[in-house]
């Protein structure tokens, strides 16, 4: 009889022991801060969208395309590689928009700041000025025709503005990404319609995460490692003693309730 047959094999296939050993899969990581807490830019209701249904259908298609193969308990970095080795489009789309999604969630904060240290040098030494770096980027974000994501990276040398179009990724390979900004409408449209240049100029000067970019600058000069999609949240600054009031409280909560689902 056989149905049956398949789905004992199916019942007894190397996915269903995986999840019985509590094997990785690829995960949707919490969101660092609040879904409001960037709603001088992006709303809310646009991040949870963003977060709860984009991202987590890349992921689930992730998950789907890796079942029973030899990547199914993978870190997403080696199924990104895998899939390119093995011509796989659509897994490398899925997982190259899970990937940048993860490391946007790090790139953007409700506290912003500017860049410091080691790469507020860098950046004085490729572009001029950080005034200079904020044309480049919102240059470029809004010449990039139809979707894909606008980065700055660093080869452990210079520093550059680059964009990738759809599912592009620079999670593998020798450029090493600061920060990224989404350039798809599903980033944006409910809060800025049409005005990509708003959105960006918007990210740019209150959101963007220079924290986060300069830890991922100390690693490429060899001062730690660079983040990785199972790292998760970055921690996020507490910019005021409120924050740090209410991280106190929020830990002390946690320890007794179950954490709140748009909170880490
Ligand atoms: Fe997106």
């Amino acid at each position: 009889f056989q149905p049956k047959k398949q789905t004992m094999e199916r019942a007894r296939g190397p996915t269903s022991l995986a999840r019985f050993w509590g094997a990785q899969m690829v995960e949707l990581p919490t969101l660092p801060y609040a879904a409001s807490a960037l709603n001088r830019v992006l709303s809310a209701q646009t991040m949870r969208l963003h977060h709860g249904r984009h991202h987590a259908k890349y992921v689930a298609a992730v998950n789907q395309m890796t079942a029973r193969t030899e990547v199914q308990d993978s870190p997403l970095e080696e199924i990104i590689s895998w899939a390119r080795d093995h011509r796989a489009g659509g897994l490398l789309a899925n997982a190259g928009q899970a990937w940048n999604h993860g490391f946007l969630w790090n790139s953007m904060t409700p506290h912003s700041g500017e860049p410091d240290g080691a790469l507020a040098v860098a950046i004085g030494r490729s572009f001029g000025s950080v005034s200079a770096l904020r044309d480049a980027f919102l240059k470029a974000g809004a010449a990039h025709f139809g979707s894909g994501w606008v980065w700055r990276a660093t080869d452990g040398v210079r520093l550059e503005v680059c964009t990738t179009h759809d599912a592009g990724t620079l999670a593998t390979g020798a450029e090493l990404p600061l920060l990224v900004c989404d350039l798809w409408e599903h980033a944006y449209y409910l809060d800025h319609l049409n005005d990509r240049s708003g959105y960006l100029t918007g990210w740019w000067d209150m959101i963007a995460n220079w924290d986060f970019a300069e830890a991922q600058f100390r690693a490429a000069l060899g001062g730690g490692l660079r983040w990785t999609y199972a790292d998760g949240p970055y921690p996020q600054p507490l910019g005021t003693r409120q924050d740090f009031e209410g991280a106190i409280a929020h830990v002390n909560k946690a320890l007794v309730d179950p954490p709140e689902p748009d909170s880490v």
